[in-house]
């Protein structure tokens, strides 16, 4: 959900059918659209990436799905946040590009990741992608921040593989102060994983300034031995200002500007903290 910066411009995917229609008729269009990705026939979907050894293993189908509740100081994409400003897609039509790389996933060990933006925001879609996935022997995966983690249902982590958690902070205020959020549903989420046994990635960006506090990430950590049993690693991503054209060109208010990447010796006591812990950590 953090990183790479996700690809800009006009998405690869087929335009909304509304955007050909004039006046009442587009808006009528557009308003049975909306309530398609409500009820998850549809996903609106910000772009996608193939990817190898980033977000899960093997090479990646990375779909990113508009729409996020968060408002993270340090988002590389805000232009992922607004779900309406996706590109509409049905479940066949993505199915059907997912199969295409099917021999590459096999080949590799890869599969789907659903990132966004925050997946959940579509939790429907989220379910039947899952679902076809699985139909077709295809590994997934789910890159969240966890804070609609309540709306993943038992059916989507029936049909989940590996879930990338993103732990954005481990004091609830230092959290938000980050995202502008509340971080107990995150460690709930965290929780329902380590119950059922799922495979679990957790992320922390280190902002220095922000969230590199040793209290901060000592709660982190804490958190990342508690659900020990499903946790394979812990990625410490090293802030950067690589998403602030995109805050501009939104003309929306960048409180970063001045906060450089983390030192290497500020990374190391990071991921030293981890470490420590008995965890594996990169
Ligand atoms: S969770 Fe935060 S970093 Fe991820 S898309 Fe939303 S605002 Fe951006």
């Amino acid at each position: 959900m953090q990183l790479p910066v996700h690809l800009t411009g006009p998405s690869l995917l087929p335009a909304s059918t509304s955007a050909f229609l004039p006046g009442r008729d587009a808006a009528a269009a557009r308003h049975v659209e909306l309530e398609q990705v409500r009820a998850g026939d549809v996903g609106s979907i910000h772009s996608w990436e193939l990817v190898t050894a980033v977000d899960g293993p093997g090479t990646r189908l990375t779909v990113f799905l508009a729409g996020c509740g968060l408002r993270c100081q340090y988002c590389h994409n805000p232009d992922t946040w607004m779900k309406r400003n996706g590109t509409l897609m049905t479940v066949d039509e993505l199915m059907a590009r997912v199969l295409r790389y099917k021999p590459v996933f096999a080949a590799t060990g890869g599969g789907v990741t659903l990132s966004g933006g925050e997946p959940m925001m579509q939790s429907g879609f989220v379910r039947r992608i899952f679902r076809a996935c699985k139909e077709n022997g295809v590994h997934t995966t789910l890159d969240t921040c966890g804070f609609l983690g309540a709306r993943a249902t038992d059916d989507i982590l029936d049909d989940l593989d590996l879930c990338l958690l993103d732990v954005k902070s481990g004091i609830p205020e230092t959290y938000q102060l980050v995202t502008t959020r509340e971080l107990q549903p995150t460690l709930d989420f965290g929780r329902r994983l380590s119950a059922r046994g799922i495979r679990t990635w957790i992320r922390f960006v280190l902002v220095p300034g922000l969230t590199d506090a040793v209290d901060n990430v000592d709660a982190v950590a804490d958190f990342a031995l508690e659900i020990k049993n499903v946790v394979e690693r812990v990625e410490v991503l090293p802030f950067h200002q690589m998403g602030r054209d995109k805050w501009h060109e939104l003309g929306l208010e960048y409180q970063l500007e001045d906060t450089p990447p983390p030192s290497l010796d500020l990374l190391a006591r990071v991921r030293a903290q981890f470490w420590i812990r008995g965890l594996t950590v990169y």
